[in-house]
């Protein structure tokens, strides 16, 4: 800094005709300042309670590019549940994430959501065409754009009629999914299974190899830690192999309400795909 000039008087009326556009340019940017600060008027909730809101972060060179708007997510408001149900199935998720019996899920999928690379959403409206406990999808937000998140069902979580093995594997399935966005395998459209419009028997192959990978790798842990009974899909892979895997994972998707306009391109795509 140069402080050496020495300060010459000069009448505050000529000050103001001499910098009013420094004085105009400050009072921009005060406005500026303003409206960054203010908070988004809704946001998925945020990750586990000991870490910062992932708002205040800083953003980073290898955040992922949010993915195109989804307008299926977009037109279906998500319902706040209510404060109590929702910290309640935070702290179950939090439990059951972190003492997984996979380290991927423990270790791994812990850490993407403490560092904001995943969100968590417990607004179970998200989930009500599915009848899932969760679902790993692209939640659209006004100010961030979509972004990777676990959406939980705060009920079905939190019933302790819902196997506990059940929900793991459901954890573990979603987790996969997770993974294959983070790293890029499959595109972000797989995760936006509302099937708007028509899809191309391309895109139903894609998002049926993706889920084919996901359920298999799911069912390979429930065999290895003995749970393949908790789920029939597992109990079908334990007892007859990847093929009939494959069969009951079309024929599951193909009966789900959601999809129904679409089960006969499931099944007839599905059909191609059974032995690869
Ligand atoms: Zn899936």
């Amino acid at each position: 800094m140069n402080e050496s000039k020495p300060a010459t008087k000069t009448s505050a009326p000529t000050l103001l005709s001499r910098y009013w556009h420094v004085i105009l340019f400050m009072l921009v940017c005060s406005i500026v300042a303003v409206r960054l600060n203010r908070e988004p008027a809704r946001r998925p909730t945020q990750p586990f309670d000991e870490t910062p809101a992932v708002t205040e972060r800083p953003q980073r060179a290898s955040e992922p590019v949010a993915p195109p708007e989804n307008p299926a997510l977009r037109r279906r408001p998500l319902t706040e549940e209510s404060d109590e149900t929702n910290s309640r199935a935070q702290e179950a998720l939090r439990v059951l994430v972190q003492n997984h019996p996979a380290e991927e899920v423990r270790v791994r999928l812990n850490a993407w959501i403490m560092d904001g690379r995943v969100w968590l959403n417990f607004q179970r409206s998200a989930l009500d065409r599915y009848d899932v406990i969760a679902a790993a999808m692209y939640v659209h937000t006004p100010d961030r754009g979509n972004l990777l998140t676990l959406v939980v069902s705060p009920e079905l979580l939190l019933d302790p009629t819902q196997n506990q093995s059940f929900k793991q594997l459901v954890i573990f399935h979603e987790y996969v999914h997770i993974r294959q966005q983070i790293q890029g395998t499959f595109p972000p459209a797989i995760l936006m299974t509302s099937f708007e419009g028509r899809p191309s028997a391309s895109f139903i192959r894609l998002w049926l190899q993706a889920e084919f990978e996901a359920y298999e790798e799911e069912c390979q842990l429930a065999v290895r830690l003995n749970m393949s009974n908790a789920f029939e899909i597992c109990r079908v892979f334990a007892e007859s192999g990847r093929a009939n895997l494959r069969r009951t994972v079309v024929a599951t998707l193909a009966n789900v309400p959601a999809y129904a306009d679409h089960s006969d391109l499931i099944r007839q795509v599905g059909a191609t795909l059974i032995g690869d």
